[in-house]
């Protein structure tokens, strides 16, 4: 069988009851996962045939998925098919050192902890690797995979969501090539060339990842099996006053923390230390919220991802409450 009629049959879930006509009757995991792998080569973020299992994947993914079937993600989950692509003959999981004997045993798998304790990654068949590599071969097989399993009404969405995926992927270069640069509290405009679903979901995707997916105030790092975080990324000078999605404007915090945050009920200052308004009472059931000042809040691993001191300076002088009066804004 060539590579490419390979992609044309991949061993699918096929179910009338489960997949509508716009997929042909089948489950389109593989198909978006292909897609994803294409759009990380062509930008340059896998370059060699091994393919990590990372968020850029996962985000790429479920932009796929969701541009065609709406927000509900609970179907969608990008594991599946990272595994499940082993029985198509040119998609070979390496194993973590030591965990040989778990991978030969394991049969299904759904949980990102899970896949990640036991799968290193992906090794391509070097023929495909080449074939997915190379722009017109990739344009080719992009084509094959659109038409085998895809209407032609679903095909203009997937075609949508592979531009989403392009702006992530080059909006998420930007704004780490930024952090090299002096920090500014206004955006370059040239940002808003990108598309504001695409912006969002770069600017969470690198503040969180930042964290580790722990909440920079209190630590929280809680996590379902499908990978959904109990944080956001939220904006140190607020988007609609800078627009800025440079990631040292960003923190991770859960949800208690973003909204204290935001309604200036706490800040951090340019030592990164915590500051609790004194709006914040005794008798409001907040000791843990209380109990954080004077604390130092967590940093990113990556010391060039920390708060920018101006961002946090802004903060706390037009959103912190440091007196115990109504704000008029
Ligand atoms: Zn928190």
């Amino acid at each position: 069988m060539s590579n490419q009629s390979r992609f044309a049959r991949l061993h699918t879930d096929r179910n009338r009851v489960r997949w509508t006509a716009e997929t042909q009757h089948r489950a389109p995991h593989k198909p978006f996962l292909l897609l994803a792998v294409m759009d990380l080569i062509s930008h340059g973020k896998v370059t060699t045939n091994f393919i990590p299992f990372t968020p850029e994947l996962r985000d790429a993914f479920d932009l796929y998925w969701t541009r065609c079937f709406g927000p509900d993600r609970s179907r969608g989950n990008p594991v599946l098919p990272y595994f499940h692509l082993r029985s198509d003959g040119f998609w070979h999981l390496l194993p973590v050192p030591g965990q040989e004997a778990a991978l030969a045993q394991l049969r299904q798998v759904s949980a990102i902890v899970q896949l990640k304790t036991i799968v290193l990654g992906v090794a391509l068949d070097p023929a495909h690797y080449d074939l997915l590599s190379a722009a017109s071969s990739r344009a080719e097989l992009r084509r094959v995979l659109l038409e085998s399993y895809f209407t032609p009404e679903a095909r203009s969405r997937v075609v949508e969501a592979a531009q989403l995926v392009d702006d992530t992927l080059q909006y998420g270069q930007t704004l780490l090539g930024r952090v090299h640069e002096r920090f500014a509290l206004e955006a370059p405009t040239a940002d808003q060339q990108y598309r504001a679903e695409a912006r969002s979901v770069t600017f969470r995707r690198i503040v969180v990842e930042a964290y580790a997916h722990a909440c920079a105030l209190c630590g929280v790092r809680l996590l379902t099996p499908e990978g959904r975080t109990a944080v956001v990324a939220a904006h140190i000078v607020p988007w609609r006053v800078a627009h800025n999605d440079d990631p040292r404007n960003g923190l991770a915090l859960c949800g208690l923390h973003h909204w204290t945050f935001d309604e200036g009920l706490v800040t951090v200052d340019r030592g990164f230390t915590v500051k609790v308004s004194p709006v914040v009472r005794d008798d409001d059931g907040s000791v843990a919220l209380r109990q954080l000042a004077g604390g130092g809040m967590r940093l990113p691993t990556e010391p060039e991802l920390a708060p920018a001191p101006e961002a946090l300076a802004w903060h706390a002088e037009h959103v912190f409450r440091s007196r115990v009066t109504a704000r008029l804004l």
